[in-house]
């Protein structure tokens, strides 16, 4: 063992640069180099730095190894472990965030002999951050969904604390859910050779948290829906070829008692075939949920005048899909509504009723946002009015 001393440049009291270069990583270096030289000369002595007395102690070693974990741990775990999501999917984030997944880099410090590279991109070395967050890939989901990219964190308890302070309940549901579904696409790669797409990733996680919620609060929905519907979707899609799909969203006016709708309909192409809005004044505000099925009685009441042969009517509220999937309704304002939904859709040929995340239902959003400003009833057809180009 050689002495500090052999690290420093003789009677100048500082260090010598080429030899902490030479024997030390660059981290180390940096450490090294930071600490300053005494400007006398005394003889070397052990110090413990966690101890004010410099002596020490197990009580203070034991702090400081577990004192990073403590400081992020206590908020984090807490609201990892309160997560509205599968038992599978947390117990996935828990092995995330301590990272203990099978990723190359995991595998490779256990001596197995695999491939450092990312299975998804095969541009970056493979780690649970890089798997579940930065990967092009995973980046690109992020993007595309309501949680967003973050930009690169130090480590996925750092991603995991920075989702948990900056988005909502919902939001943090949903990232835990996309998560899973990102492991499960790395996965497959390897395995299978499969590689999926962005809109699969995101829709196939908005399914199933919307299953898991929909389990969890043991609502049984009554009717059958078509395989074709996939209920929760984060992205909008195309209905199947023969059916055009109704979007209807409402927006609440709290300070002027004022409740508005908007409707857009699109083809199995993708194309914009109408759009209508109109307001209410009223006292709706008091219960977003009646607003929302207001919004779906006047959207089935106009349908009615399109002539389509097949309609899915997607709506963003839980509450409103719920309740037309159900076969009975509670005899209250709401109830009311519900009622004569379900009278008005037996005017229509076929009807299928779909419920998506909020982020796959911005056109009818902005078209009822507008709706609250216009003074009456506004129709588009064939042609969709500008402002609404990019929300389709
Ligand atoms: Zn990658």
């Amino acid at each position: 063992m050689a002495p500090v001393c052999n690290l420093m440049v003789p009677e100048q009291r500082r260090w010598d640069y080429d030899a902490v270069t030479d024997l030390f990583n660059a981290r180390d270096r940096e450490l090294i180099l930071k600490i300053p030289l005494s400007s006398h000369r005394d003889s070397d002595l052990w110090h413990w730095l966690a101890e004010p007395c410099g002596k020490f102690s197990v009580r203070s070693c034991y702090k400081l190894m577990t004192y990073d974990a403590h400081k992020c741990a206590s908020s984090v775990w807490k609201r990892l472990w309160r997560l509205d999501v599968s038992g599978k999917v947390k117990n996935l984030m828990w092995r995330a965030a301590n990272n203990v997944l099978p990723t190359a880099d995991n595998l490779r410090s256990r001596k197995v002999q695999v491939s450092p590279l990312c299975s998804v991109c095969n541009a970056s070395n493979e780690s649970v951050l890089h798997t579940l967050v930065d990967c092009g890939f995973a980046k690109s989901c992020w993007i595309a969904s309501p949680v967003g990219y973050t930009g690169h964190l130090p480590s996925f308890l750092a991603w995991l604390g920075h989702i948990f302070s900056r988005c909502s309940k919902e939001e943090c549901n949903l990232a835990a859910t996309i998560c899973w579904k990102l492991w499960t696409h790395c996965n497959d790669k390897v395995w299978n050779n499969r590689c999926g797409r962005v809109h699969q990733i995101l829709n196939s996680a908005g399914h199933m948290l919307y299953q898991w919620q929909v389990l969890r609060k043991q609502v049984m929905l009554a009717d059958a829906v078509a395989s074709s519907v996939v209920h929760g979707a984060v992205c909008w899609e195309r209905p199947p070829v023969g059916w055009a799909k109704c979007n209807v969203d409402a927006a609440v006016f709290h300070s002027q008692s004022l409740v508005s709708y908007g409707c857009v309909v699109r083809n199995s192409e993708g194309m914009f075939l109408a759009a209508s809005c109109d307001r209410f004044l009223g006292k709706f505000g008091a219960r977003e949920a009646e607003a929302e099925a207001l919004g779906v009685r006047e959207a089935l009441s106009w349908l009615k005048h399109l002539h389509l042969p097949r309609v899915i009517i997607e709506m963003d509220c839980l509450q409103v899909f719920k309740a037309l999937s159900d076969k009975h309704s509670n005899p209250n304002g709401f109830g009311l509504i519900i009622e004569e939904c379900r009278f008005l859709s037996q005017n229509l040929r076929e009807v299928q009723f779909s419920f998506v995340r909020r982020s796959a239902n911005a056109a009818a959003h902005s078209v009822a946002k507008v709706g609250g400003s216009k003074s009456d009833y506004s129709e588009w057809r064939g042609v969709p009015p500008r402002w609404l180009l990019n929300h389709l």
